[in-house]
C-alpha cells in the first residue's frame, strides 16, 4: 500500500488513521481544507477528529503533506511529493477550489534575494477563477 510506505519511509509509524490521512490528500487533485480530509477519512470508516487532525499534523511535520495558507485565513494541505520547495497554487475565488501547481511554475531569482539568506520554503498563491467557474460565468 502506497500510503503505508511513504509513512515507513519517513519513520513514522503507518497507524491506520495516518494512512487513511495521507491517502486522502495524496488522492486529492488540489489542496484540501482541513474539513475536507476529515470528510474524506470518514467516508473510508469511523474516525474521530482530533484523532485526523493530530495525524495530520504529524505528516505535516515529516514533510509527507505540505501545508499552505488559504485564502481565508485557514490552512489546505496537499501532497508533498507535489515539490515542497517552489509549490505554488492556483486558488478560484468562486468556488474555492485550489490546484497544485507544478514546480517550474514559477522561478525565483536567487540574486535579488537579501544577501547571505537561504530560502527554505516558496508559497506563493495565485487567485482567479477555474475553468468550470468561467465557463460557467459566460453562460449566467
Ligand atoms: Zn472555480
Ligand atoms: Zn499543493
Amino acid at each position: 500500500m502506497r500510503g503505508e510506505d511513504l509513512l515507513r519511509d519517513s519513520g513514522l509509524r503507518a497507524t491506520s488513521i495516518r494512512v487513511r490521512v495521507l491517502e486522502a490528500v495524496v488522492d486529492a487533485s488540489g489542496a484540501l481544507a482541513q474539513a475536507e480530509i476529515l470528510d474524506r477519512v470518514q467516508e473510508q470508516g469511523d474516525a474521530d477528529r482530533v484523532s485526523v487532525y493530530r495525524a495530520l499534523d504529524a505528516l505535516v511535520e515529516r514533510h509527507l503533506v505540505v501545508r499552505t495558507s488559504g485564502p481565508d485565513r485557514s490552512y489546505r494541505y496537499c501532497s508533498g511529493d507535489a515539490g515542497a520547495c517552489a509549490h505554488s497554487h492556483f486558488y478560484c475565488s468562486r468556488c474555492g477550489a485550489m490546484r497544485c501547481l507544478p514546480p517550474g511554475a514559477f522561478t525565483l531569482d536567487s540574486d535579488l534575494l537579501p544577501e547571505d539568506s537561504v530560502v527554505d520554503r516558496i508559497e506563493m498563491r495565485v487567485e482567479g477563477l477555474c475553468g468550470d467557474c468561467r465557463m460557467k460565468k459566460t453562460h449566467e
